[in-house]
């Protein structure tokens, strides 16, 4: 089997964002990392808002992840392999992003009073993740290495109720998510961030 470039078969519905092709663009051997995000949102239509807002005004580009598994566990790709997708700050050349639809802290991101976790991930989102974890290794020769966003960007913040308070600036895919199963089905290596700032720091 040798899948066609930067294409995945199998129940992933393509809906490339409208700036896809201002995108860097990379080679696939040069992917060897896939990050986990929850899209803190309450579902894909929002998500999609988000994802399409230009935030980056010099190449016109926005943040979005290269796939997205939805509650039933749907799956859409916006962002083509052969593409840098702005989802995780330092390791965007590296990866793939898979964002989970998942309401996380929404809508009180950085309020310090509000930051449990509001909703696991669903059995068919876990089973949809799996089957894509088995695509990508297909696809991409030198995929190597799983996070989840939370280990990659460790920052704290200043909470958005009272500044003297610091929050996590990331926390998805969220506190619960299954990393035992997923890291068993995916036959990858669990990467996680060297540097960890303390709340004070
Ligand atoms: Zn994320």
């Amino acid at each position: 089997m040798s899948p066609a470039p930067a294409k995945l078969r199998g129940g992933v519905r393509e809906d490339p964002l409208p700036y896809q092709q201002r995108l860097a663009e990379r080679a696939l051997e040069d992917i060897d990392l896939v990050v986990i995000h929850a899209t803190e949102l309450p579902d894909l239509a929002t998500a999609r808002e988000y994802g399409e807002r230009i935030v980056h005004p010099g190449s016109q580009t926005g943040n979005s992840g290269h796939f997205y598994i939805d509650r039933d566990g749907r799956i859409e790709q916006w962002v083509a392999l052969d593409r840098v997708a702005h989802h995780t700050v330092g390791y965007n050349t590296r990866s793939v992003g898979i964002e989970l639809v998942n309401l996380g802290r929404y809508p009180n991101w950085l309020d310090s009073r509000h930051q449990d976790w509001q909703e696991e991930i669903t059995p068919a989102q876990l089973e949809a993740l799996v089957e894509l974890l088995a695509l990508l290794r297909a696809a991409l020769p030198g995929l190597e290495f799983i996070a989840g966003h939370d280990a990659l960007d460790r920052r704290w913040v200043p909470a958005s109720d009272d500044e003297n308070q610091k929050v996590r600036r990331k926390l998805d895919p969220g506190p619960n998510f299954p990393w035992p199963a997923v890291i068993q089905a995916s036959g990858l290596d669990r990467l996680e961030s060297d540097d960890r700032p303390e709340p004070s720091g």
